[in-house]
């Protein structure tokens, strides 16, 4: 039995087999089979052999290859390919070891790969990149065998990975995965996000799991806990399953809030609404008794099914959600494409610090054509029902009115074919970063409501990276710079008069809700399955009490203080929570 800690990041406990998936870019560490599996990972290594040599005979035989006179780099992948001895020495590996082609695969080329880097010939050092070639080539037919695997499961699993992309996560079929565990990862990294939009439970930032995962083990996730077992004893495994029943218990107790709403016990009302990043997502905020849709990440469409949408994928979309919400608002964020949301590899020119480069509403301002076809679908499906419109990652006035021109322009475009839409669509922006937070006062002037996105906010107020596991106890919503910027927005908002919500992971959190309510935000917007524990929250205090938590707060200088003030605070209302 293994016990390792890393960061809770979608709640859940989630029991069953592990299925390892790896990245080609990253380390492969070593899994051990069971003896009667080795022809079977023989076979695939085999195979993996015979692909990479199909697809180098097909390479070289193109045009622009032969004019190019590039064959001679094919001919030296081509013949390590067809090295009997060398393809020998990874078979006898696995054979020997019990391990997985993809191990074997990585472990031996890179030790010749370093071998050939160390000897003083600059031809045959120089070898060593193409031996790293090889390797990826392999793992490349050998991962996406697996990735297949994971597409096609006919039994329930959790998912153990170096890292996995939004994408990957947002494809699991909810059925068969239960729960995964990454090495990599934060708690506000896109990846968390949608593991807890979908409730599967998850844990992330394990560190190395190299240490191997015996075959035909269970794997506990614990994501409450931010815990995960690996071969459990008996023990612990009944201990889990207990506490697994009783936390399902609380759930669909809390779930019968649902009918009751979320008022304060001095009758102070807040509305809860629910972030998505699916149209079907928007079925679940209704089940959970949101009152319409906070947030819709649209940019969920770009990298989902691998094919640019059309204008009519985005509408059907937007109508989906739209009529499921019935008459509720829906909130559509622009595409916030860029930093960790990548549609493909090589989908614009590779940035060294993409967080801070053409992401989000910067990308959509450079690339018109496909922001205007994403603008005509969203206007298109404003008469559908009480629609709005955000901006994503705004940070001055400039950037607000070229959005907004466009948004005209395609406006005009819609009156000339006297397509119907709602001219007086509320158009808003969200806050997440130190600019824009600055200037609230001018951007509330122009923008009909503002919606903070404090991931982003965090991240860019302490210069921390929010997927970086390295930094992640430096990642606090409780430290006091980004209070102090949280509370003058607030006040700034107050005085425009204008909406304002907080659609970030901090409105997920049960410990900053009394904080935000004693900040004066009355609107949240979160998870889906997060709803009924925040509503609990929320019936179980009055807001004086929430505004003498407040001024407490503000009154202390450091994220570690604060925190666990807010966490005895938040363990007195709902002790179950931790
Ligand atoms: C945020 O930054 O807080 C936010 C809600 O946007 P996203 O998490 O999609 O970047
Ligand atoms: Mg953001």
């Amino acid at each position: 039995m293994e016990i390792r800690k890393g960061i809770a990041v979608s709640p859940g406990i989630a029991i069953a087999k592990p299925m390892l998936i790896d990245s080609k870019d990253y380390r492969i560490p070593r899994r051990s089979i069971l003896p009667s599996n080795r022809a079977r990972e023989i076979q695939r290594l085999r195979k993996a052999f015979s692909t990479a040599i199909s697809e180098l005979e097909e390479i070289g035989s193109s045009q622009d290859i032969k004019k190019n006179n590039i064959q001679d780099i094919f001919a030296v992948h081509m013949r390590f390919l067809r090295d009997r001895s060398f393809r020998k020495r990874i078979t006898d590996f696995i054979s020997k070891e019990l391990v997985t082609a993809e191990y074997a695969v990585s472990a031996i080329l890179r030790e010749i790969a370093s071998h050939f880097a160390g000897i003083d010939d600059p031809y045959i050092s120089e070898r060593a990149a193409d031996i790293y070639d090889i390797e990826k080539r392999l793992l490349i037919f050998l991962l996406g065998k697996r990735q297949e695997e994971v597409d096609h499961l006919r039994e329930e699993v959790v998912i153990l990975a170096g890292d996995l992309t939004p994408t990957q996560t947002a494809g699991f079929n909810k059925s068969f995965v239960k729960g995964f565990a990454t090495e990599k990862g934060g708690r506000t990294s896109h990846t968390a996000i949608v593991a807890r939009s979908l409730g599967i439970p998850a844990v992330v930032a394990l560190g190395d799991m190299s240490s191997e995962v015996p075959p035909e083990c269970v794997v506990i996730v614990d994501g409450y806990r931010g815990v995960v077992v690996i071969d459990p004893d008996e023990d612990t495994l009944s201990q889990y399953n207990q506490y697994s029943r009783q936390m399902t218990q609380f759930t669909s107790k809390l779930d019968e809030l649902r009918e009751f709403p979320a008022d304060t016990r001095d009758g102070v009302h807040i509305q809860l609404m629910g972030n998505i990043e699916f149209p079907d997502e928007a079925q679940i905020v209704v089940e959970k008794g949101g009152e319409g849709i906070g947030l819709y990440r649209t940019e969920f469409l770009y990298l989902y099914g691998g094919q640019e949408p059309t204008e009519e994928d985005h509408y059907e979309a937007y109508a989906e959600a739209i009529r499921a919400v019935q008459g509720k608002p829906v909130v559509i964020r622009t595409m916030d494409l860029g930093a960790d949301k990548l549609p493909h590899s090589g989908w614009h020119a590779h940035e060294s610090n993409p967080v801070l480069g053409l992401r989000s509403i910067r990308y959509c301002l450079q690339s018109l054509p496909l922001f205007k076809v994403q603008l005509r679908a969203i206007l298109r499906a404003s008469v559908l029902g009480d629609v709005r419109v955000m901006f994503p990652l705004i940070t001055n006035l400039q950037e607000l009115r070229q959005a907004k021109m466009i948004l005209r322009d395609v406006m005009e475009d819609l009156d000339e074919y006297a397509v119907p839409y709602n001219s007086e669509l509320p158009i808003g922006i969200m806050i997440e970063t130190p600019s824009s937070a600055l200037t609230a006062g001018l951007l509330a002037n122009e923008s009909s409501f503002f919606s903070i996105g404090t991931n982003d906010l965090i991240q860019y107020t302490l210069a921390v990276d929010r997927a970086n596991e390295h930094v992640s106890t430096l990642f606090s919503g409780a430290e006091p710079a980004v209070l102090r910027l949280l509370r003058s927005v607030i006040q700034d908002v107050h005085k425009a008069g204008i909406g304002l919500s907080v659609c970030g992971e901090m409105a997920s959190d049960p410990e900053f809700i009394m904080l935000l309510l004693g900040m004066g935000v009355r609107v949240l917007s979160l998870a889906p399955p997060m709803i009924p524990e925040v509503k609990k929250i929320i019936r179980s205090v009055t807001i004086e009490e929430c505004n003498q938590l407040s001024r407490k707060v503000a009154t202390m200088d450091s994220h570690r203080q604060i925190k666990n003030y807010l966490r005895d605070a938040t363990t007195r209302i709902l002790p179950e929570t931790f």
